[in-house]
Protein backbone atom coordinates (compact mmCIF):
# COMPACT_ATOMS: atom_id res chain seq x y z
CA UNK A 1 0.00 0.00 0.00
CA UNK A 2 1.27 3.60 -1.02
CA UNK A 3 0.72 5.83 2.20
CA UNK A 4 -1.09 9.28 1.08
CA UNK A 5 1.14 12.34 1.83
CA UNK A 6 -1.21 14.79 4.38
CA UNK A 7 -2.10 17.63 1.84
CA UNK A 8 -0.78 16.28 -1.19
CA UNK A 9 -2.42 17.63 -4.42
CA UNK A 10 -3.86 16.46 -7.35
CA UNK A 11 -5.57 16.91 -10.45
CA UNK A 12 -8.14 14.20 -9.52
CA UNK A 13 -8.88 11.55 -6.81
CA UNK A 14 -11.13 8.51 -7.94
CA UNK A 15 -13.32 6.52 -5.15
CA UNK A 16 -13.37 3.38 -5.69
CA UNK A 17 -11.27 1.02 -8.63
CA UNK A 18 -14.10 -1.16 -9.91
CA UNK A 19 -15.76 -1.08 -13.02
CA UNK A 20 -16.64 2.65 -13.56
CA UNK A 21 -13.18 3.62 -11.55
CA UNK A 22 -10.97 1.79 -13.28
CA UNK A 23 -12.67 2.33 -16.25
CA UNK A 24 -11.64 6.07 -16.23
CA UNK A 25 -8.02 5.78 -14.74
CA UNK A 26 -7.30 3.19 -17.41
CA UNK A 27 -8.41 5.86 -20.11
CA UNK A 28 -6.51 8.31 -18.68
CA UNK A 29 -3.88 6.27 -18.31
CA UNK A 30 -3.24 6.19 -22.04
CA UNK A 31 -3.54 9.80 -22.70
CA UNK A 32 -1.02 12.05 -24.01
CA UNK A 33 -2.89 14.90 -21.79
CA UNK A 34 -0.60 14.28 -18.62
CA UNK A 35 -2.82 14.13 -15.23
CA UNK A 36 -1.67 13.52 -11.50
CA UNK A 37 -4.85 11.05 -10.44
CA UNK A 38 -4.73 9.03 -6.95
CA UNK A 39 -7.29 5.75 -7.01
CA UNK A 40 -8.49 5.16 -3.76
CA UNK A 41 -9.87 1.16 -3.12
CA UNK A 42 -10.40 -0.49 0.14
CA UNK A 43 -10.01 -4.23 -1.46
CA UNK A 44 -5.99 -5.22 -1.60
CA UNK A 45 -6.70 -8.36 -3.45
CA UNK A 46 -9.09 -8.18 -6.73
CA UNK A 47 -11.57 -11.98 -7.21
CA UNK A 48 -13.25 -12.91 -10.03
CA UNK A 49 -16.38 -11.92 -8.09
CA UNK A 50 -18.44 -10.86 -11.55
CA UNK A 51 -18.66 -10.81 -15.18
CA UNK A 52 -20.24 -8.38 -17.62
CA UNK A 53 -22.55 -9.32 -20.49
CA UNK A 54 -23.65 -6.87 -22.98
CA UNK A 55 -25.18 -6.74 -26.92
CA UNK A 56 -22.34 -5.69 -29.81
CA UNK A 57 -20.91 -6.45 -32.93
CA UNK A 58 -18.41 -9.05 -33.15
CA UNK A 59 -15.84 -6.51 -33.24
CA UNK A 60 -15.18 -3.54 -31.07
CA UNK A 61 -12.89 -2.07 -28.76
CA UNK A 62 -13.33 -4.32 -26.28
CA UNK A 63 -13.35 -7.38 -28.26
CA UNK A 64 -9.53 -8.74 -26.61
CA UNK A 65 -11.42 -9.12 -23.32
CA UNK A 66 -14.35 -11.22 -24.45
CA UNK A 67 -13.72 -14.41 -23.27
CA UNK A 68 -16.78 -15.58 -24.67
CA UNK A 69 -20.14 -14.94 -27.18
CA UNK A 70 -23.35 -16.60 -28.35
CA UNK A 71 -25.73 -15.63 -31.21
CA UNK A 72 -28.58 -16.88 -29.30
CA UNK A 73 -30.82 -15.98 -26.03
CA UNK A 74 -33.89 -17.28 -24.92
CA UNK A 75 -36.67 -16.54 -23.18
CA UNK A 76 -39.12 -19.07 -21.22
CA UNK A 77 -42.28 -19.82 -19.10
CA UNK A 78 -42.59 -22.18 -16.13
CA UNK A 79 -44.05 -24.18 -19.21
CA UNK A 80 -45.13 -23.78 -22.80
CA UNK A 81 -42.41 -23.34 -25.73
CA UNK A 82 -39.32 -20.97 -25.28
CA UNK A 83 -39.02 -17.68 -27.52
CA UNK A 84 -35.57 -17.42 -29.35
CA UNK A 85 -34.15 -14.45 -30.19
CA UNK A 86 -31.12 -13.58 -32.73
CA UNK A 87 -30.04 -10.59 -34.32
CA UNK A 88 -27.73 -10.67 -37.52
CA UNK A 89 -24.49 -9.29 -36.61
CA UNK A 90 -24.51 -8.98 -32.95
CA UNK A 91 -23.57 -11.45 -30.31
CA UNK A 92 -24.19 -11.31 -26.53
CA UNK A 93 -20.70 -10.84 -25.23
CA UNK A 94 -19.25 -12.40 -22.09
CA UNK A 95 -16.28 -10.11 -20.37
CA UNK A 96 -14.50 -11.70 -16.99
CA UNK A 97 -14.30 -9.47 -14.20
CA UNK A 98 -10.74 -10.92 -13.55
CA UNK A 99 -9.95 -9.88 -17.39
CA UNK A 100 -11.21 -6.48 -16.99
CA UNK A 101 -9.34 -5.78 -13.51
CA UNK A 102 -6.09 -7.36 -15.28
CA UNK A 103 -5.94 -5.56 -17.79
CA UNK A 104 -7.54 -1.82 -16.33
CA UNK A 105 -4.74 -2.55 -13.46
CA UNK A 106 -1.58 -3.33 -15.65
CA UNK A 107 -2.36 -0.21 -17.81
CA UNK A 108 -2.80 2.08 -14.62
CA UNK A 109 0.61 0.45 -13.14
CA UNK A 110 2.43 1.65 -17.09
CA UNK A 111 1.58 5.31 -15.82
CA UNK A 112 3.60 7.63 -13.52
CA UNK A 113 0.83 9.72 -13.34
CA UNK A 114 -1.52 7.71 -11.78
CA UNK A 115 -1.63 5.95 -8.19
CA UNK A 116 -3.74 3.10 -6.63
CA UNK A 117 -3.74 3.13 -3.08
CA UNK A 118 -5.17 -0.33 -2.39
CA UNK A 119 -6.57 -0.85 1.08
CA UNK A 120 -7.89 2.41 1.48
CA UNK A 121 -11.24 3.75 2.53
CA UNK A 122 -12.56 7.09 1.77
CA UNK A 123 -14.60 8.65 4.67
CA UNK A 124 -15.90 11.71 3.97
CA UNK A 125 -15.52 14.74 1.13
CA UNK A 126 -14.93 18.41 2.25
CA UNK A 127 -15.42 20.66 -0.11
CA UNK A 128 -12.86 23.58 0.64
CA UNK A 129 -15.13 26.54 -1.23
CA UNK A 130 -18.53 26.74 -3.52
CA UNK A 131 -18.80 26.67 -7.20
CA UNK A 132 -16.60 25.48 -9.92
CA UNK A 133 -13.00 25.54 -9.12
CA UNK A 134 -13.64 24.72 -5.49
CA UNK A 135 -10.85 22.27 -4.16
CA UNK A 136 -11.97 18.84 -2.29
CA UNK A 137 -10.39 17.58 0.35
CA UNK A 138 -10.95 13.88 0.67
CA UNK A 139 -10.58 12.26 3.83
CA UNK A 140 -9.32 8.51 3.93
CA UNK A 141 -8.38 5.93 7.30
CA UNK A 142 -5.35 6.67 6.21
CA UNK A 143 -4.96 10.47 5.45
CA UNK A 144 -6.25 12.96 3.56
CA UNK A 145 -5.45 14.28 -0.01
CA UNK A 146 -6.90 18.06 -1.40
CA UNK A 147 -8.19 17.21 -5.11
CA UNK A 148 -8.75 19.89 -7.70
CA UNK A 149 -12.03 17.14 -8.91
CA UNK A 150 -12.93 14.32 -6.76
CA UNK A 151 -15.29 11.46 -9.17
CA UNK A 152 -16.68 9.48 -6.63
CA UNK A 153 -18.20 5.97 -7.42
CA UNK A 154 -18.92 4.17 -3.60
CA UNK A 155 -21.78 2.09 -3.44
CA UNK A 156 -24.75 3.87 -2.11
CA UNK A 157 -27.69 2.32 -0.68
CA UNK A 158 -30.42 3.74 -3.26
CA UNK A 159 -34.49 3.30 -2.90
CA UNK A 160 -35.63 1.59 -6.25
CA UNK A 161 -38.74 0.95 -7.47
CA UNK A 162 -37.67 -2.53 -8.00
CA UNK A 163 -35.07 -4.67 -7.00
CA UNK A 164 -32.67 -7.26 -9.21
CA UNK A 165 -31.40 -10.08 -6.44
CA UNK A 166 -28.98 -12.51 -7.65
CA UNK A 167 -27.20 -15.86 -6.50
CA UNK A 168 -24.92 -17.27 -9.53
CA UNK A 169 -21.88 -20.21 -9.97
CA UNK A 170 -19.82 -20.99 -12.24
CA UNK A 171 -20.25 -24.75 -12.41
CA UNK A 172 -17.94 -27.41 -13.79
CA UNK A 173 -19.69 -31.13 -14.69
CA UNK A 174 -17.82 -34.30 -15.29
CA UNK A 175 -20.98 -34.64 -17.03
CA UNK A 176 -22.51 -32.73 -20.59
CA UNK A 177 -24.65 -30.27 -19.06
CA UNK A 178 -28.43 -29.68 -20.27
CA UNK A 179 -27.68 -26.35 -21.96
CA UNK A 180 -27.35 -25.63 -25.41
CA UNK A 181 -24.19 -24.19 -26.23
CA UNK A 182 -24.72 -22.00 -28.90
CA UNK A 183 -27.24 -19.85 -26.68
CA UNK A 184 -27.72 -18.16 -23.67
CA UNK A 185 -30.73 -18.50 -21.40
CA UNK A 186 -31.98 -14.74 -20.93
CA UNK A 187 -34.67 -15.25 -18.76
CA UNK A 188 -35.58 -19.07 -18.80
CA UNK A 189 -38.28 -20.80 -15.99
CA UNK A 190 -39.51 -17.08 -15.34
CA UNK A 191 -42.47 -17.92 -12.83
CA UNK A 192 -43.49 -15.72 -9.34
CA UNK A 193 -44.39 -16.99 -5.92
CA UNK A 194 -44.78 -14.72 -2.49
CA UNK A 195 -41.62 -13.33 -3.24
CA UNK A 196 -42.13 -12.17 -6.73
CA UNK A 197 -40.90 -13.08 -9.47
CA UNK A 198 -37.82 -15.38 -10.21
CA UNK A 199 -35.94 -16.67 -13.33
CA UNK A 200 -32.58 -18.42 -14.23
CA UNK A 201 -30.07 -16.75 -16.03
CA UNK A 202 -27.51 -19.18 -17.98
CA UNK A 203 -24.44 -18.36 -19.86
CA UNK A 204 -22.82 -21.74 -21.50
CA UNK A 205 -19.50 -21.86 -21.04
CA UNK A 206 -18.78 -24.77 -22.87
CA UNK A 207 -20.58 -28.83 -22.97
CA UNK A 208 -19.74 -29.15 -19.01
CA UNK A 209 -19.04 -25.59 -18.07
CA UNK A 210 -21.78 -22.56 -16.95
CA UNK A 211 -22.50 -19.70 -15.32
CA UNK A 212 -26.19 -20.02 -13.83
CA UNK A 213 -27.90 -17.32 -11.70
CA UNK A 214 -30.88 -17.82 -9.89
CA UNK A 215 -32.90 -13.98 -10.32
CA UNK A 216 -35.68 -12.41 -8.74
CA UNK A 217 -37.36 -9.18 -9.15
CA UNK A 218 -38.71 -7.65 -5.60
CA UNK A 219 -40.11 -4.64 -3.97
CA UNK A 220 -37.29 -5.24 -1.34
CA UNK A 221 -34.05 -6.14 -1.74
CA UNK A 222 -33.61 -10.45 -1.24
CA UNK A 223 -31.04 -11.43 1.42
CA UNK A 224 -28.26 -13.37 -0.01
CA UNK A 225 -28.21 -16.33 1.49
CA UNK A 226 -32.18 -17.26 0.54
CA UNK A 227 -30.83 -16.70 -3.04
CA UNK A 228 -27.93 -19.21 -2.56
CA UNK A 229 -30.56 -21.64 -1.36
CA UNK A 230 -32.90 -21.67 -4.06
CA UNK A 231 -30.05 -21.72 -6.60
CA UNK A 232 -28.89 -25.00 -5.20
CA UNK A 233 -32.65 -26.18 -5.40
CA UNK A 234 -32.77 -25.10 -8.76
CA UNK A 235 -28.98 -26.50 -9.77
CA UNK A 236 -30.53 -30.18 -8.00
CA UNK A 237 -33.71 -29.48 -10.21
CA UNK A 238 -31.39 -29.66 -13.58
CA UNK A 239 -29.33 -32.36 -12.08
CA UNK A 240 -26.22 -30.47 -11.13
CA UNK A 241 -26.04 -30.86 -7.23
CA UNK A 242 -22.52 -32.20 -7.83
CA UNK A 243 -21.13 -29.97 -10.44
CA UNK A 244 -17.75 -28.17 -9.10
CA UNK A 245 -18.44 -24.92 -7.97
CA UNK A 246 -15.64 -22.51 -9.47
CA UNK A 247 -16.52 -18.83 -8.26
CA UNK A 248 -19.49 -17.28 -6.96
CA UNK A 249 -20.79 -13.98 -7.65
CA UNK A 250 -24.42 -12.25 -7.04
CA UNK A 251 -25.91 -9.09 -5.91
CA UNK A 252 -28.40 -6.27 -5.58
CA UNK A 253 -29.12 -4.01 -8.81
CA UNK A 254 -31.69 -1.12 -7.72
CA UNK A 255 -34.04 -0.87 -10.88
CA UNK A 256 -35.44 2.48 -11.01
CA UNK A 257 -34.44 5.38 -8.79
CA UNK A 258 -37.36 7.40 -7.81
CA UNK A 259 -36.75 11.08 -8.17
CA UNK A 260 -33.33 13.03 -8.70
CA UNK A 261 -30.57 11.40 -7.42
CA UNK A 262 -28.85 13.38 -4.55
CA UNK A 263 -26.49 16.39 -5.34
CA UNK A 264 -22.68 16.24 -5.02
CA UNK A 265 -20.64 18.50 -2.79
CA UNK A 266 -19.08 21.36 -5.42
CA UNK A 267 -16.31 19.76 -6.93
CA UNK A 268 -17.53 16.22 -6.70
CA UNK A 269 -19.16 13.87 -9.68
CA UNK A 270 -20.94 10.72 -8.60
CA UNK A 271 -20.50 7.92 -11.30
CA UNK A 272 -21.20 4.00 -11.43
CA UNK A 273 -23.96 2.41 -10.60
CA UNK A 274 -23.77 5.38 -8.06
CA UNK A 275 -24.25 8.21 -10.22
CA UNK A 276 -26.88 6.55 -12.27
CA UNK A 277 -24.79 3.88 -14.48
CA UNK A 278 -27.66 1.10 -14.59
CA UNK A 279 -30.27 0.92 -16.78
CA UNK A 280 -33.98 0.93 -14.98
CA UNK A 281 -35.38 -1.27 -16.98
CA UNK A 282 -32.43 -4.17 -17.27
CA UNK A 283 -29.68 -3.55 -14.50
CA UNK A 284 -27.27 -3.58 -17.66
CA UNK A 285 -24.64 -0.81 -16.79
CA UNK A 286 -21.07 -1.98 -18.16
CA UNK A 287 -21.57 -0.47 -21.72
CA UNK A 288 -23.19 2.55 -20.12
CA UNK A 289 -20.00 2.68 -18.24
CA UNK A 290 -17.73 2.40 -20.61
CA UNK A 291 -19.21 5.01 -22.93
CA UNK A 292 -19.08 7.67 -19.47
CA UNK A 293 -15.53 6.76 -18.76
CA UNK A 294 -14.29 7.72 -22.59
CA UNK A 295 -16.78 10.95 -22.23
CA UNK A 296 -15.11 11.65 -19.11
CA UNK A 297 -11.61 11.23 -20.00
CA UNK A 298 -12.20 13.05 -23.12
CA UNK A 299 -13.08 16.04 -21.60
CA UNK A 300 -10.58 15.64 -18.93
CA UNK A 301 -7.56 15.54 -21.75
CA UNK A 302 -8.66 18.84 -22.62
CA UNK A 303 -8.43 20.41 -19.20
CA UNK A 304 -12.17 20.27 -18.74
CA UNK A 305 -13.66 19.09 -15.32
CA UNK A 306 -14.78 15.52 -15.12
CA UNK A 307 -18.49 14.84 -16.36
CA UNK A 308 -21.37 12.28 -14.65
CA UNK A 309 -23.67 10.53 -16.52
CA UNK A 310 -25.99 11.77 -18.96
CA UNK A 311 -29.71 12.19 -17.62
CA UNK A 312 -32.15 9.71 -19.55
CA UNK A 313 -33.87 10.86 -22.03
CA UNK A 314 -37.80 11.57 -21.42
CA UNK A 315 -38.75 8.92 -23.52
CA UNK A 316 -36.88 5.79 -22.13
CA UNK A 317 -37.13 7.12 -18.53
CA UNK A 318 -40.93 7.17 -18.75
CA UNK A 319 -41.32 3.74 -20.43
CA UNK A 320 -38.82 2.43 -17.87
CA UNK A 321 -40.80 3.86 -15.22
CA UNK A 322 -44.52 2.68 -16.23
CA UNK A 323 -43.05 -0.95 -16.81
CA UNK A 324 -41.11 -0.75 -13.92
CA UNK A 325 -44.22 0.47 -11.85
CA UNK A 326 -46.42 -1.88 -13.59
CA UNK A 327 -44.26 -4.88 -13.18
CA UNK A 328 -44.14 -3.70 -9.16
CA UNK A 329 -47.97 -3.49 -8.97
CA UNK A 330 -48.84 -6.86 -10.05
CA UNK A 331 -45.75 -9.09 -9.63
CA UNK A 332 -48.02 -11.86 -10.19
CA UNK A 333 -48.25 -10.67 -14.42
CA UNK A 334 -44.39 -9.71 -14.89
CA UNK A 335 -44.03 -13.54 -16.38
CA UNK A 336 -46.83 -12.48 -18.92
CA UNK A 337 -44.85 -9.14 -19.75
CA UNK A 338 -41.68 -10.08 -20.62
CA UNK A 339 -43.04 -13.12 -22.64
CA UNK A 340 -45.23 -10.80 -24.49
CA UNK A 341 -42.24 -8.29 -25.12
CA UNK A 342 -39.97 -11.67 -26.36
CA UNK A 343 -43.23 -12.29 -28.86
CA UNK A 344 -43.91 -8.91 -30.02
CA UNK A 345 -40.94 -6.95 -30.63
CA UNK A 346 -38.49 -8.18 -33.47
CA UNK A 347 -35.23 -9.01 -31.76
CA UNK A 348 -33.30 -6.47 -33.10
CA UNK A 349 -35.98 -3.29 -31.48
CA UNK A 350 -35.67 -5.65 -28.32
CA UNK A 351 -32.01 -5.23 -27.84
CA UNK A 352 -31.74 -1.93 -29.14
CA UNK A 353 -34.44 -1.34 -26.26
CA UNK A 354 -32.44 -2.94 -23.55
CA UNK A 355 -29.20 -1.08 -25.27
CA UNK A 356 -30.27 2.61 -25.20
CA UNK A 357 -30.45 2.80 -28.76
CA UNK A 358 -34.60 2.13 -29.07
CA UNK A 359 -35.89 3.92 -32.09
CA UNK A 360 -39.62 5.13 -32.32
CA UNK A 361 -40.68 2.17 -33.90
CA UNK A 362 -39.41 -0.35 -31.54
CA UNK A 363 -41.03 1.91 -28.95
CA UNK A 364 -44.40 1.75 -30.61
CA UNK A 365 -43.89 -2.08 -31.24
CA UNK A 366 -42.96 -2.86 -27.02
CA UNK A 367 -46.37 -0.86 -26.54
CA UNK A 368 -48.19 -2.35 -28.65
CA UNK A 369 -47.07 -5.83 -27.11
CA UNK A 370 -48.17 -5.11 -23.59
CA UNK A 371 -51.35 -5.52 -22.24
CA UNK A 372 -53.22 -1.98 -22.14
CA UNK A 373 -54.87 -1.73 -19.05
CA UNK A 374 -51.98 -2.36 -16.38
CA UNK A 375 -49.76 -0.02 -17.97
CA UNK A 376 -52.32 2.93 -18.67
CA UNK A 377 -52.88 2.76 -14.58
CA UNK A 378 -49.22 3.62 -14.71
CA UNK A 379 -49.82 6.71 -16.80
CA UNK A 380 -49.70 9.21 -13.63
CA UNK A 381 -49.05 12.45 -15.26
CA UNK A 382 -45.11 13.43 -15.67
CA UNK A 383 -43.47 16.62 -16.46
CA UNK A 384 -43.78 17.22 -19.83
CA UNK A 385 -40.37 16.98 -21.34
CA UNK A 386 -38.00 19.41 -23.37
CA UNK A 387 -38.44 19.41 -26.90
CA UNK A 388 -34.49 18.50 -26.90
CA UNK A 389 -34.74 15.59 -24.66
CA UNK A 390 -37.52 13.95 -27.11
CA UNK A 391 -35.30 14.20 -29.95
CA UNK A 392 -32.29 12.77 -28.32
CA UNK A 393 -35.08 10.12 -27.60
C1 LIG B 1 -22.38 -9.63 -9.94
C2 LIG B 1 -22.77 -8.52 -10.91
C3 LIG B 1 -22.91 -8.83 -12.25
C4 LIG B 1 -23.24 -7.82 -13.17
N1 LIG B 1 -23.37 -8.14 -14.48
C5 LIG B 1 -23.63 -7.17 -15.37
C6 LIG B 1 -23.70 -7.52 -16.75
O1 LIG B 1 -23.62 -8.68 -17.15
N2 LIG B 1 -23.91 -6.50 -17.65
C7 LIG B 1 -24.01 -5.21 -17.25
O2 LIG B 1 -24.16 -4.33 -18.11
N3 LIG B 1 -24.00 -4.86 -15.95
C8 LIG B 1 -23.80 -5.82 -14.99
N4 LIG B 1 -23.75 -5.48 -13.66
C9 LIG B 1 -24.07 -4.09 -13.26
C10 LIG B 1 -22.85 -3.10 -13.29
O3 LIG B 1 -22.22 -3.13 -14.55
C11 LIG B 1 -21.83 -3.45 -12.22
O4 LIG B 1 -22.44 -3.36 -10.96
C12 LIG B 1 -20.57 -2.56 -12.19
O5 LIG B 1 -19.58 -3.21 -11.46
C13 LIG B 1 -20.83 -1.17 -11.60
O6 LIG B 1 -19.63 -0.48 -11.52
P1 LIG B 1 -19.32 0.55 -10.35
O7 LIG B 1 -17.95 1.06 -10.58
O8 LIG B 1 -20.44 1.50 -10.19
O9 LIG B 1 -19.34 -0.33 -9.01
P2 LIG B 1 -18.25 -1.37 -8.53
O10 LIG B 1 -17.68 -2.09 -9.70
O11 LIG B 1 -18.92 -2.18 -7.47
O12 LIG B 1 -17.10 -0.47 -7.90
C14 LIG B 1 -17.26 0.27 -6.71
C15 LIG B 1 -15.91 0.31 -6.02
O13 LIG B 1 -15.98 1.17 -4.88
C16 LIG B 1 -15.15 0.60 -3.89
N5 LIG B 1 -15.45 1.16 -2.56
C17 LIG B 1 -16.35 0.73 -1.65
N6 LIG B 1 -16.28 1.49 -0.54
C18 LIG B 1 -15.31 2.42 -0.75
C19 LIG B 1 -14.74 3.47 0.04
N7 LIG B 1 -15.17 3.74 1.28
N8 LIG B 1 -13.75 4.21 -0.51
C20 LIG B 1 -13.30 3.98 -1.76
N9 LIG B 1 -13.80 2.99 -2.54
C21 LIG B 1 -14.79 2.24 -2.04
C22 LIG B 1 -15.44 -0.88 -4.01
O14 LIG B 1 -14.47 -1.68 -3.36
C23 LIG B 1 -15.45 -1.06 -5.52
O15 LIG B 1 -14.18 -1.37 -6.03
C24 LIG B 1 -23.45 -6.47 -12.71
C25 LIG B 1 -23.35 -6.21 -11.34
C26 LIG B 1 -23.01 -7.22 -10.45
C27 LIG B 1 -22.93 -6.90 -8.98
Amino acid sequence: MTSLAAGADADLVILGAGCAGLSLAARLARSQHRLSVHIIEPRTEYEDDRSWCFWRPERHDLSDLVSHSWDGWRFSGATGPAVHHRVEGLRYQYVRGSDFYTRARERIDASSDITLHSGVHATGLVSLGEGPGAIVRVETDRGSIRARHVVDTRPRVMPARLYQSFAGVEIESEHRLPFDPAEVGLMDAMATDAGGMHFRYTLPLGRTRALVEWTRFSATPVPSGILSAELDAELARLGLASARVIRREGGVLPMGTPGDLPDAPAGVVVAGNSGGALRAASGYGFLRIQKWAQACAYRMQRGEPPVGHPSEPWLRRSMDRIFLQAVRADLERTPDYFLALARGVPPAGLVRFLSDAALLPDYARLIASLPTVPFLRQLAPTAVPPVRDLVRA
